[in-house]
């Protein structure tokens, strides 16, 4: 069981596919499940901000259905995939509305503790089963799955980050409207900062590094040398 952690924007999601990938195990993107209930949210006009809000929706949703409001996440590292209720909303999650609403969503409690019952028991199946697991969020390795047997904690420069960053919501067609030409990198820095200091300083399960956590410094790697950093830490016992 690998937890991965660390701020946005440092790789941690190519990072983990790879190494999933790498080590014929399964791949759990936490970040995949806030945002497809923050695309939910949305979705029901619920506003991000008003906490009430969307503690009332997933209580309703709960009502309604007899069993708990939940995105469903597959987790073959050559193809992940997330879905909510019947809809698959991989793409969707990754627009600009979802990016600056899910940390808001995502420091709710009530979410928190939806999620995270899933993501253990994702987890716990997988291992069952005598696969590698390799998690990524921002409180595994602090909260979600603390006798994980290896914990990364990745981070890059801020520059870095967003130049990065940038050039994936170009490809994606997700830039932020607010994001013009001449100072794209500046705000999209901005953007990437704000999450990072929502995530850091939330009460429940904030951003944290781990005291057993391992720190990666990706400023300067490629993506492949941090995978093989990795998978070096890991040694000859497989999780
Ligand atoms: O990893 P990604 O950038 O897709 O995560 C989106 C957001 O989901 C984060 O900014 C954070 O607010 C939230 N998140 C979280 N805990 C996790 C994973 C993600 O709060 N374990």
């Amino acid at each position: 069981m690998i937890a991965v952690d660390g701020t946005s924007g440092s790789g941690k999601s190519s990072t983990c596919r790879e190494v999933a990938l790498r080590l014929g195990g399964r791949y759990i993107d936490t970040g995949a499940m806030y945002r497809a209930i923050t695309w939910w949210m949305l979705q029901q006009g619920v506003d991000p901000q008003d906490s009430a809000a969307v503690i009332a929706a997933i209580e309703a949703a709960q009502d309604e259905r007899g069993s708990r409001l939940q995105p469903r996440l597959e987790t073959d590292p050559s193809n992940p995939r997330v879905w909510m209720d019947n809809t698959d909303v991989t793409d969707e999650i990754r627009s600009s509305a979802v990016s600056s609403a899910v940390s808001t969503v995502s420091a709710v409690p009530e979410v928190r503790n939806l999620l995270i019952n899933t993501q253990r028991r994702l987890a716990e199946t997988a291992l069952a089963q005598g696969l590698c697991v390799v998690m990524e969020g921002r409180d595994i390795g602090s909260f979600v799955m603390p006798n994980a047997d290896l914990k990364i904690f990745l981070t890059a420069d801020e520059q870095v980050r967003a130049q990065r960053r940038l050039a994936e919501d170009t490809a994606r067609g997700t830039v932020f409207a607010d994001v013009q030409d001449a100072d794209a990198e500046a705000t999209t820095r901005a953007h990437l900062a704000e999450r990072d200091h929502r995530d850091s300083s939330r009460m429940a399960s904030p951003l944290t590094l781990a005291s057993d956590a391992i720190t990666i410094d990706g400023t300067w790697l490629s993506l492949p040398e941090v995978v093989d950093l990795i998978l070096q830490q890991l040694g000859s016992d497989r999780p």
